[in-house]
């Protein structure tokens, strides 16, 4: 059911204020209204957070595992309304959705199985060396606990995977943390189908109904406040740079700053080696068209720039991805905003002076279409002008010609931080990739070799992080279980009798997680 409500600690509300989603595909307004959340219904659920977090943060492994499957059983129950809402407000299409839709539930699974199994919680113990000399030694155990309440931004991009259940909600969730989403106002009834979804669920497990509130609203005031709320001690955020560095701003300059860990923008270079091109530059071309345009290129990974040393095959790959470039279909995209800065990126690339237009895509009839784009510069200009090293949130994407690795590995060293960077290249192109390797981890959270940045697999390993503007922290991810990390502290404990302790690091381990006991590592009995 869709009403337009807040999710109040599950309580369905209604603001006066109202806003309209839009279907980008038409570019029409669509019924009901929404709420406008106000500054009444953040002071609601942030005290509501509050008080949930006590009982939430102290549950076993077993209860909040059971609560997280029961999210993701929740979310499938809806059923075809969250596929059908979702392609209406957000122009993506139904596979892609349905896809999206197995991500989250699987996510919201994943993070079940992380939780149960208990890793997380780190726990150490250094037992007390009472006859050490000089001086003895004190018992002490350390131990992860979650930070308190945090609010999740949804992205416009993945109004799934990356929105109301997301990656953010399922390791806040997972890590103990009650949450507060700000609803993306491009997805409103998306947003309130899967809220309520999470409603039902910390409901059928007998959870504290402040452990989950939704807030939707179109207005910069209410994710304002809900940053700088003093119960809020953490932050996720997916989107642009404006505003994940404003809500940065705000959080930084409370009374007791928090972190948020917002993840913002990337170009995600593209790293064409000699002999690659050599051997399958025409392969290379599909493959980074169809990385290029899929889904409109709205992607945080999305292949915005190419680097490669200037010879007849980079002219012949050049040849190639404009052919397929022009060949594109355009496609809807999320929303009437993010068409109009992807049509003003492409301008400002189109109208520079030093920079080539190599090729535009089909123009179609409908509206917020994206055309796809091909740029081509020298290593030079690139250099000279940062704004041509600007995200431009869609299918375009620039060819940058180096005269040779030194060249290419001083515009990488200007470069500021990216999610990813790709190397194509063949067994021959080792020792040239090599030279670069300590720029490459330097600059990205994720270096791969021979595939497409975009697809990012959810697992123990991933990394979908990197230095800013890649994130605000680039010491975490916000795709994998090392995400849970964002959201815990370590404690340590010392001396306290065994009743004082948390479950999991009593002497006898009623949880039965794996311990580091004196720098050597016990298994799990799980
Ligand atoms: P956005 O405009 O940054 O919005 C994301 C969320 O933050 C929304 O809920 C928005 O509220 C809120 N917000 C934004 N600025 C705020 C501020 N100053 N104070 C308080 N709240 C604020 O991102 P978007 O709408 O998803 O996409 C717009 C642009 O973001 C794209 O064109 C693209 O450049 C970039 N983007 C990047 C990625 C990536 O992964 N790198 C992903 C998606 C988008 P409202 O709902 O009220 O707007």
């Amino acid at each position: 059911m869709i009403d337009g409500a807040m999710l109040i600690g599950g309580e369905a509300r209604q603001a006066d204020h109202r806003f309209h989603a839009i279907n980008p595909a038409t570019g029409e307004t669509m019924e009901p209204t929404y709420s406008c959340s106000g500054l009444d219904a953040v002071d609601e659920a942030a005290r509501l957070a509050e008080a949930a977090f006590p009982v939430y943060s102290t549950t076993t492994p077993e209860v909040r595992g059971a609560f997280l499957d029961a999210c993701a059983e929740a979310i499938l129950a809806i059923g075809d309304e969250l596929i059908e809402r979702a392609m209406a407000e957000t122009g993506l299409p139904r596979a892609r959705l349905e896809g999206e839709r197995g991500r989250t539930v699987g996510q919201l699974k994943l993070f079940a199985n992380v939780v149960r199994q208990g890793d997380w919680l780190d726990v150490t113990i250094d037992p007390a060396l009472p006859d050490r000399a000089p001086l003895p030694r004190p018992d002490l155990r350390r131990i992860k606990l979650p930070l308190g309440p945090v609010v999740v931004f949804g992205a416009s991009n993945f109004p799934l995977a990356f929105s109301v259940a997301g990656g953010d909600t399922a390791s806040a969730l997972a890590a103990g943390c009650p949450v507060i989403v700000k609803g993306h106002s491009a997805h409103p009834g998306t947003g309130e189908l899967v809220a309520r979804a999470l409603s039902s669920a910390v409901q059928s497990c007998g959870l504290p109904a402040g452990v989950f509130s939704f807030l939707p609203g179109n207005n910069r005031e209410l994710g304002g406040a809900l940053v700088a709320d003093p119960r809020v001690q953490a932050v996720g955020f997916t989107g642009s740079r404006g505003g994940g560095t404003a809500l940065l701003k705000i959080a930084q300059s409370r009374p007791e700053p928090i972190p948020v860990y917002a993840e913002m923008s990337s170009i995600n270079p593209v790293i064409l080696f000699p002999a690659a091109l050599a051997a399958r530059g025409a392969a290379i071309a599909t493959g980074f068209v169809q990385s290029l345009t899929m889904g409109a290129g709205q992607f945080c990974t999305n292949p915005g720039l190419v680097l490669a040393i200037d010879s007849p095959e980079l002219d012949a790959f050049i040849e190639a991805a404009s052919a397929a470039v022009s060949d594109c279909q355009p496609a809807t995209m999320l929303s009437p905003g993010i068409h109009a800065s992807f049509e003003q990126g492409v301008e400002a690339l189109a109208s520079h002076s030093a920079v080539k237009q190599r090729a535009r895509g089909r123009v179609g009839e409908g509206v917020n279409q994206a055309v796809g784009a091909l740029f081509e510069t020298d290593c030079a200009s690139f250099m000279a002008d940062p704004a041509l090293s600007h995200e431009v949130f869609g299918s375009s994407s620039v060819v940058v010609r180096c005269g040779d690795t030194e060249q290419l590995a001083q515009v990488l060293a200007t470069l500021e931080g990216q999610l990813t960077i790709t190397l194509q290249m063949e067994a021959e192109d080792e020792p040239e990739a090599a030279k670069l390797m300590p720029l490459l981890v330097r600059r990205a959270g994720r270096v791969l070799a021979n595939g497409w940045p975009t697809g990012v697999e959810v697992s123990h390993a991933m990394v979908h992080g990197g230095p800013y503007p890649a994130t605000s922290d680039t010491r975490t991810t916000s795709v994998g279980t090392l995400a849970i990390e964002r959201f815990l502290r370590p404690v340590c404990f010392q001396n306290l009798p065994d009743t004082l302790l948390p479950p999991a690091a009593q002497q006898a381990n009623p949880w039965s997680v794996a311990r580091r006991v004196d720098g050597k590592r016990e298994a799990s009995a799980r």
